[in-house]
């Protein structure tokens, strides 16, 4: 294996499959070659967490602020004047994740558009960048993103497993794209392959978001079916093999577009 400097964007570290080795899971991590990663906020309590848990690993683990489109019915007003407390701290490189999600439509449809506007107006607001979340809303996602594209920071539409068609309307809005070990899944992931080429170097990001979205196609699959970011050279290597370029080559510029986009130093 060669070794490689990866950046893991998208990891739910604070989830709890993770409480009984999760120093473990970070070491692993670091092994195999990814140097930083950044934990998912999804909720209040998740935030709160993946503050802290980056707080206590200064450098090495950074967090986003925000609430995942399921959970829309939970941002109070209380909470959301939280949020935009949390979103000012060093640690926090980005609000989110934020979005639509119309796949399980967990929150009611206008529910969630209300708090995706508000995630934007507080990304604009402490002038971080947005960590976005769509499924089956592209078009009510793009309208309401692109009311605010103006004022923000840029932004990562996060697991991005879409058409061409949606990947050049991100393109066009100049967003970066993340992508998940979902394209390493022959099943319902292969269409993802050819699109790799067409997304500049600079804002193309990898990440394993788990636990969720174990690779398919892992040579030795963990019995518990976890994922981890120990498994993001696996993805990468997959998404250099579908630009054509070396995992060394890909690893760099991943890892430069990451650092563009969440400034978190080097
Ligand atoms: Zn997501």
């Amino acid at each position: 294996m060669i070794a490689s400097s990866l950046i893991d964007i998208g990891i739910n570290l604070t989830h709890d499959s993770f409480n009984s080795d999760r120093a473990a899971v970070i070491e692993r991590a670091v092994q195999a070659g990814v140097v930083q990663m950044i934990v998912t906020g999804s909720n209040g309590p998740s935030t709160r967490d993946g503050i802290e848990l980056a707080r206590s690993h200064p450098g090495l683990l950074f967090a986003t602020a925000g609430v995942h489109p399921h959970y829309s019915k939970e941002l109070t007003v209380d909470l959301l004047a939280e949020l935009r407390q949390l979103a000012t701290g060093p640690e926090v490189v980005a609000v989110g994740e934020c979005g639509l999600d119309y796949f399980r439509d967990l929150s009611p449809r206008p529910v969630q558009q209300q708090a995706f506007h508000r995630h934007l107006e507080l990304a604009a607001l402490v002038k971080k960048p947005v960590f976005l979340h769509q499924r089956d809303a592209h078009e009510d996602f793009v309208a309401i993103l692109r009311e605010h594209r103006a004022t923000l920071a840029g932004g990562v539409a996060h697991c991005f497993t879409g058409t061409r068609v949606e990947l050049q309307k991100y393109l066009e809005m100049d967003l970066c794209i993340g992508i998940t070990g979902w394209i390493c899944d022959e099943r319902r992931g292969s269409h993802l392959l050819p699109l790799m080429a067409e997304i500049p170097a600079d804002r193309l990001m990898v990440e394993t978001d788990g636990p969720y979205l174990l690779p398919r196609d892992l040579p030795s699959k963990p019995e518990s079916r976890r994922n981890e970011p120990a498994y993001l050279p696996h993805i990468a290597a997959t998404v250099a093999r579908a630009r054509g370029v070396t995992a060394e080559q890909f690893s760099a510029t991943s890892t430069a577009a990451a650092r563009r986009l969440f400034i978190m130093g080097s």
